[in-house]
């Protein structure tokens, strides 16, 4: 693939035709290449962040496996399910690096105190925003890129997904690298590799995030986000709104 990395300027946003041209190439490309061109271009600017969810464990997989040093960080509500830290460790250990931990000073307490118990039931959106949205935010003030697993295949408000995007919320590119990908391309991944993955899979959640909004749907569903926000209209966080808005 021809190199076009001088044409980026980190932190200002990408031209339509830029973001165009390296979406067509990545098309015919995979993921490796999707890390490598980032890595390239904005070296340890680049950012991983996961949920540690299917598509986090094999991108955490493909940077050990390339060798590139980036940090990667997950964001902690203090409401994660103990598989998750369970995972995290087990991750940590296999791969021997350090994640980072990306979170609000806002304790679960003073949240109650201000916004009222159980913020996630009255205003999921306010909790999501003070607890993952606002954290990243944050996080990636002085970041160049940061890269996620999301997928078209997720659900019908990621269908667009582009493996290069210009995140106006958070003023960096984001890559997506696995845009393409189905769950069972991922999971075929994960098994032939034996990677880790959280056990909560296995028992009917297909996705996983925070106890209080996460239930197990059975293993059948074909939704990949089924089960999340049950009973609410919510379906994403807030935190890839610049991939849901295309
Ligand atoms: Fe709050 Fe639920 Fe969002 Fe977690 S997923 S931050 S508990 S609303």
């Amino acid at each position: 693939m021809d190199s076009i990395e001088n044409e980026l300027v980190p932190n200002e946003e990408l031209s339509d035709e830029l973001l165009s041209g390296l979406n067509t190439q990545f098309e015919m490309a995979g993921p490796d290449e999707v890390l490598l061109w980032g890595y390239d271009t904005f070296g340890a600017g680049m950012v991983l962040g996961t949920g540690f969810g299917p598509s986090g464990m094999f991108l955490i997989y493909r940077l050990w496996e390339l060798g590139i040093e980036v940090p990667i960080f997950y964001l902690d509500t203090h409401l994660l399910f103990d598989e998750t830290y369970a995972l995290r460790d087990r991750v940590e250990k296999r791969f021997n690096i350090q994640i980072t931990r990306v979170s609000t000073d806002l304790s679960l307490e003073e949240q109650a105190d201000e916004y009222g118990e159980k913020l996630w039931k009255t205003d999921p959106n306010k909790c999501c925003q003070l607890r993952k949205v606002l954290p990243l935010r944050n996080y990636l003030s002085d970041k160049e890129a940061w890269v996620t697993g999301v997928r078209r295949s997720q659900s019908e408000t990621r269908k667009n997904t582009q493996y290069v995007e210009w995140d106006p919320e958070n003023e960096v590119v984001k890559l997506n690298p696995l845009a393409n990908y189905t769950a069972e391309q991922v999971w075929n991944y994960i098994h032939s590799k034996n990677l880790p993955y959280n056990p909560l899979h296995d028992e009917g959640y297909p996705s996983i995030g925070c106890i209080p909004c996460t239930e197990a749907v059975g293993q059948t569903v074909s939704d990949e986000r089924s089960g999340r926000w049950n009973g609410n209209e919510k379906t994403e966080c807030g935190i890839h709104l610049s991939t849901q808005q295309k």
